[in-house]
């Protein structure tokens, strides 16, 4: 099955993608075909026009997206992305994502992403300031703390989310500070949202390596893509005492047989702006990085890094899913038949939604917690869902993603269900 014939606007390989996955699970859960048509399509998708004046006096005008999947569950949580590649369908995507990771770890959210199609590299911090603001202003309607909450995603940061924030407020008069999570701490951020993701992710490593029997002490890592989410992974594995022997960005990749030195190459990073060239290491192409022998992959970047092409090649014993969809549904069959364990993206980078959530009850209730009490419940909810993932792995016979899928996508059509077709 493919996407819905009436929906080719949002068509696309991602798009495509996150259907084929939904359609898979629907058929296991037995779903009624009126709830799998309505999972399959967003409930809503805002495209909005954003013109900016440039720092060259020019006007330009970009493309933004706002989609809300499903809001069955609770208000809209999810990123908002600037990527040259980014679309519709792909947006679409990663809000159906969203939905079934806030069902999977249990939070009262449903699922959303915005993004524009950008080259936020080339822009200066100006012109990326102006565009932020306007993109506010022109999905302002359909955004605040009880219907959509933004957060930073891929080329988003905490300054982004500083500016969404700013504009919301200004425009109702008075503070918000609930419109997003992910936002520096001296405005109402979350103690912890920043290394959220990646501790996110080494927790889920923890427990499947205790599983799986594989010390981490020793064990040697690869990542792809070293920003927010790939960094914080790679530092925290690291001080754990496993060896980081490669990690990449969009420039390019470094490599050592016996670990790279994860504080230096840091320095390099804030210095450089890329870990291309560190000099202690090998240059390695993203390409080859992803086939490299290792005890654990984590792709950090961006969707179908590891497709039918290279899954055959893939050397890891785990892979754990960092990014959203890095896998697509013809790698993970192989994967599967090749027995790599896989930690599936909904699970596996939840931690940051997860924190978002702290960060957005915190807001609330104007009420702040300390590190300590962010980590600890973090891990609490995290490991919650790991184990309730690996319990259906084993009663229902399927694999981890399909076992993530299950439970997420279960909750939300039992949602649907109980609150019936209005009108
Ligand atoms: P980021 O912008 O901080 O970092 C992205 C990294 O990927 C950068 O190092 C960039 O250079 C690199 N990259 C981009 N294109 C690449 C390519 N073609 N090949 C190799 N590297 C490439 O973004 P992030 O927030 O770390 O997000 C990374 C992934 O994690 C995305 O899939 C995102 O949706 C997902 N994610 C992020 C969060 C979060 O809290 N930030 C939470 C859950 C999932």
């Amino acid at each position: 099955m493919t996407v819905p014939s009436h929906a080719h606007e949002m068509d696309s390989d991602t798009y495509r993608m996150a259907v084929r996955q939904l359609d898979l699970v629907a058929e296991r859960l037995g779903l009624k075909p009126d709830v799998q048509d309505r999972l399959r399509l967003p409930k809503r998708c805002m495209v909005v026009s954003i013109p900016v004046q440039m720092d060259n006096g020019q006007t330009e005008v970009f493309i933004g997206y706002r989609v809300q999947h499903n809001l069955v569950l609770g208000p809209g949580k999810g990123g908002l992305r600037y990527h040259p590649s980014v679309h519709l369908g792909e947006v679409c995507a990663l809000a159906m994502w969203m939905t079934w990771k806030c069902a999977l770890v249990g939070l009262p959210f449903g699922g959303a992403k915005g993004g524009i199609c950008c080259d936020p590299l080339a822009m200066s911090p100006g012109e990326r300031e102006r565009l932020t603001r306007r993109y506010t202003q022109e999905i302002l309607l359909v955004i605040g703390p009880q219907v959509d909450i933004l957060a930073p995603d891929v080329n988003t940061n905490e300054q982004t989310m500083a500016w969404i924030m700013d504009t919301y407020s200004m425009q109702v008069g008075y503070s918000v500070p609930g419109v997003v999570t992910g936002k520096p701490i001296v405005i109402g951020g979350s103690l912890g949202r920043r290394e959220a993701t990646g501790r996110g992710v080494v927790y889920c490593v923890q427990e499947a390596c205790a599983l799986q029997k594989i010390p981490l002490q020793g064990a040697r890592i690869v990542v792809q893509g070293f920003g927010n989410v790939g960094s914080v992974t790679a530092a925290l594995m690291n001080e754990l005492g496993a060896r980081v022997i490669a990690v990449s960005d969009v420039q390019g990749g470094v490599y050592h047989k016996n670990g790279l030195d994860i504080p230096r190459l840091l320095k390099h990073l804030q210095e450089k702006k890329t870990v291309a060239g560190f000099p202690e290491a090998e240059a390695i192409t993203n390409a080859d990085l992803l086939t490299l022998p290792c005890t654990i992959l984590v792709p950090a970047a961006l969707e179908r890094q590891i497709t039918a092409d290279n899954a055959g090649k893939v050397q890891c014993r785990m892979l754990a899913e960092g990014a959203n969809g890095p896998t697509t549904p013809e790698a993970d069959m192989i994967l599967r038949n090749r027995g790599i364990f896989v930690i599936p993206d909904i699970l596996c980078n939840a931690g940051g939604v997860i924190v978002s959530y702290f960060e957005w009850v915190q807001d609330l209730q104007n009420y702040f917690w300390t590190e300590t009490q962010i980590n600890r419940r973090l891990k609490q909810v995290l490991i919650r869902a790991f184990r309730e993932v690996y319990a259906e792995v084993q009663h229902k016979q399927v694999d981890m993603r399909t076992a993530a899928l299950m439970l997420g996508v279960r909750r939300v059509a039992n949602g649907t269900r109980v609150r019936g077709l209005f009108p």
